[in-house]
């Protein structure tokens, strides 16, 4: 793939895409109602182009981005997968879109009612007891339920816990959202990729504000003490949290309000099929079991006597997280979904069970199985069974994009070496995994063969290998510097 020339470099002067017709109605016009100082010294460098060219250009920009429309995405601990168009069409309904959050509460009844309506379903699926879709992020979720969580012990007088026990195992934005809220943070060491009972018995006692658990874990695993953990951290009177960002493997299975968790949140744009990534904007709503509803944020959209829906302030509330009450477009994408999926909510769960087992069972001839038994909806690889070619996770990666998918999640979790974490979802077919376990199983056979096409890879990418680290800290995002770099 060729180097795209940016749209600066395709600019020819005076050329133009359309021109307003300018009735009534001229720049001088404008200048003669503004301050001079606003004004600038020198028209703006900008691109000079047809409307053609305009098109073509970024038509083509857009080509270059992988996402799930493009290809399959088997992003590991992410849930990439189908937003089906439905829930775009419902969201830019006029209803919808045009209302704002400072109208009268009588104009709005009906999205009252959806928002009461989407927290039910999910205290449903979760088996808890309220949620709260006022939150804005994952992370958000994390922060706004570990603060439930403090907020229930400070308002008991309960001051000594200061510490928050996490496993090893762990997504980087649980210790993080702990320790924003000024908590300690324990690191759980897993055994065989699961909690062990036995380490953990001896961390608990009553400093101890609490647990933070994802089941299954992100090593794809179901924990299977869930109930023996959560009786011996509620014996010393700590809470359970359970991140749900990466919900779907239990639709339908099982709940995490059965297993004994107190708080949750959940991401709506992984499991509950809202647009993911792209600095879009998200949904971490949050549920917590009956003995915590009065803590979740204000404010709480209340069904009243007449069916009427009004907005409360409860006292314990732990304050207010967010503008307004949440992504509200977000959250009807997520009702969509959830009236579309209705009934067969229930196959989710399986049928990503399903696909990740498939994949893993095809690929662990070749690739290194980190642990034998039945996966969840994802699972985890150390790298090439024989590595004797050099190979690394980080070439095998980059050699997926040369067959136009995107790469899985390397090197997560940490606490395997030469991670590869696959993640297929449940609505890619079987023809589309197949192709996946095909392109997997000729990496494999590459590295044997011909080592060096996978260390050099990618080849059919505009850029090779970036410096990761140069990319994150200083990436160069505008034109005079590119500019300068191509001349240099
Ligand atoms: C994605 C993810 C998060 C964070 O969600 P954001 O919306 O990115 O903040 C937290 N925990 C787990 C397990 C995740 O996969």
């Amino acid at each position: 793939m060729a180097y795209n020339r940016l749209i600066f470099e395709l600019s020819s002067p005076g050329r133009v895409g359309f021109e307003l017709t300018r009735q009534g109605f001229s720049s001088t016009d404008i200048k003669s109602s503004l301050d001079a100082s606003l004004f600038r010294d020198q028209p703006a460098e900008l691109p000079e182009v047809s409307e053609l060219d305009l098109v073509r250009h970024y038509t083509k920009v857009s080509q270059k981005n992988i996402g799930i429309e493009s290809g399959f995405y088997p992003l590991g601990s992410c849930t990439m997968k189908y937003n089906p168009k439905i829930n775009d069409e419902m969201a830019s309904l006029d209803g919808f879109r045009q209302i704002h959050p400072l109208q009268p509460l009588s104009t709005v009844q009906p999205l009252l009612k959806i928002y009461h309506e989407t927290s039910t379903m999910l205290n449903q699926i979760t088996g808890m007891a309220g949620t709260t879709l006022n939150t804005f992020a994952g992370a958000h979720g994390e922060l706004i339920g570990l603060m439930i969580m403090k907020h229930f012990h400070e308002l008991r007088g309960d001051s000594k816990r200061t510490k928050v026990i996490i496993p090893d195992s762990a997504h980087g934005t649980n210790p993080a959202s702990a320790m924003m809220l000024g908590y300690e943070t324990i690191t759980l060491p897993s055994k065989n990729g699961l909690v062990d009972i036995e380490t953990l018995r001896p961390l608990l006692n009553d400093t101890i504000a609490g647990i933070m658990l994802t089941n299954p874990n992100t090593m794809g695993l179901f924990e299977k003490d869930i109930l023996a953990i959560s009786k011996a951290v509620h014996d010393i009177g700590g809470l359970l949290y359970y991140d749900g960002a990466n919900l779907n493997p239990l639709l339908g299975v099982a709940r995490p309000g059965d297993m004994g968790f107190d708080i949750m949140h959940m991401n709506l744009h992984k499991t509950f099929s809202t647009p993911h990534g792209g600095g879009g904007p998200g949904s971490g709503p949050v549920s917590v079991a009956s003995h915590l509803v009065d803590y979740l944020p204000s404010p709480v959209v209340t069904k009243q006597h007449d069916d009427s829906f009004t907005l409360s302030y409860p006292e314990k509330a732990c304050g207010q997280v967010g503008g307004f009450y949440g992504n509200f477009l977000v959250m009807i994408r997520a009702y969509s979904y959830l009236r579309t999926v209705a009934e067969d909510l229930m196959h989710v769960g399986p049928n990503a069970i399903l696909n990740a087992n498939y994949i893993k069972e095809s690929l662990k001839d070749d690739y290194k199985l980190v642990i034998e038994s039945p996966c969840m909806h994802e699972f985890v690889f150390s790298g090439l069974k024989d590595q004797s070619s050099g190979v690394k996770t980080l070439d095998i990666a980059k050699r997926t994009l040369d067959f136009g998918i995107h790469a899985p999640t390397i090197y997560f979790p940490l606490l395997v070496d030469q991670s590869i974490m696959i993640e297929p979802t449940e609505v890619e077919s079987k023809e589309t995994l197949d192709q996946f376990i095909a392109i997997f199983k000729q990496i494999a056979h590459e590295a044997r063969t011909n080592p060096d096409i996978v260390k050099t890879a990618p080849h059919s990418t505009p850029v090779g290998r970036l410096d990761e680290v140069m990319a994150a800290r200083f990436p160069t995002l505008h034109y005079k510097a590119l500019k300068n770099i191509h001349e240099s």
